[in-house]
């Protein structure tokens, strides 16, 4: 990114200065604050759900981190380390995988449960945003800026086989 286009603006979690867009300056002030849980549970109403929600992937993370907080996930004194977190995630990969090698279909249902690669890949994007929304991670905005980035990069990233 070209850096006289990057707008900065004033970090919210300290006095620091960070790029529109960016969760942070770079304080991890992002990482360390819960987000503000009535303005997720002002905007869970506006939320339309559905086949043909059309979802934002901000209304994902407020989505994912409601039901998940909903469900006993996040209670105060029993929240998941950052590497049990990942770990999970990790998980829904390795489920996807294991789909994918049983050569099951891409979706299908199983005693009323979603199944298949498709979904395994969801319940990880799920558990990506779940985290984000409960540590105000603005991952629409991030992921904005990391494409930004990788647009400009080098063919292959510069040679690379993989
Ligand atoms: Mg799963």
């Amino acid at each position: 990114m070209n850096d006289k286009l990057v707008k900065k603006e004033g970090c919210p979690y300290c006095k620091g200065v960070r790029e529109v867009g960016a969760p942070d300056c770079g304080c991890g002030g992002s990482l360390a604050k819960p987000p503000d849980q009535r303005t997720i549970d002002e905007m869970w109403g506006t939320l339309k759900k559905g086949p043909d929600s059309n979802m934002t992937v901000n209304q994902l993370v407020i989505y994912a981190n409601k039901v998940a907080r909903e469900k006993g996930w996040w209670e105060p004194g029993k929240e998941s380390s950052f590497g049990e977190v990942v770990a999970l995630m990790h998980s829904e990969l390795s489920e996807a995988l294991e789909e994918f090698r049983g050569r099951k279909p891409t979706m299908y249902e199983k005693d009323g449960k979603p199944e298949g690669l498709a979904v395994e890949l969801a319940d990880c994007v799920i558990r990506i945003a779940d985290y984000c929304g409960q540590y105000g991670i603005n991952l629409g905005a991030v992921i904005e800026w990391k494409m930004a980035y990788n647009e400009g990069r080098e063919y292959r990233h510069g040679g690379k086989k993989i």
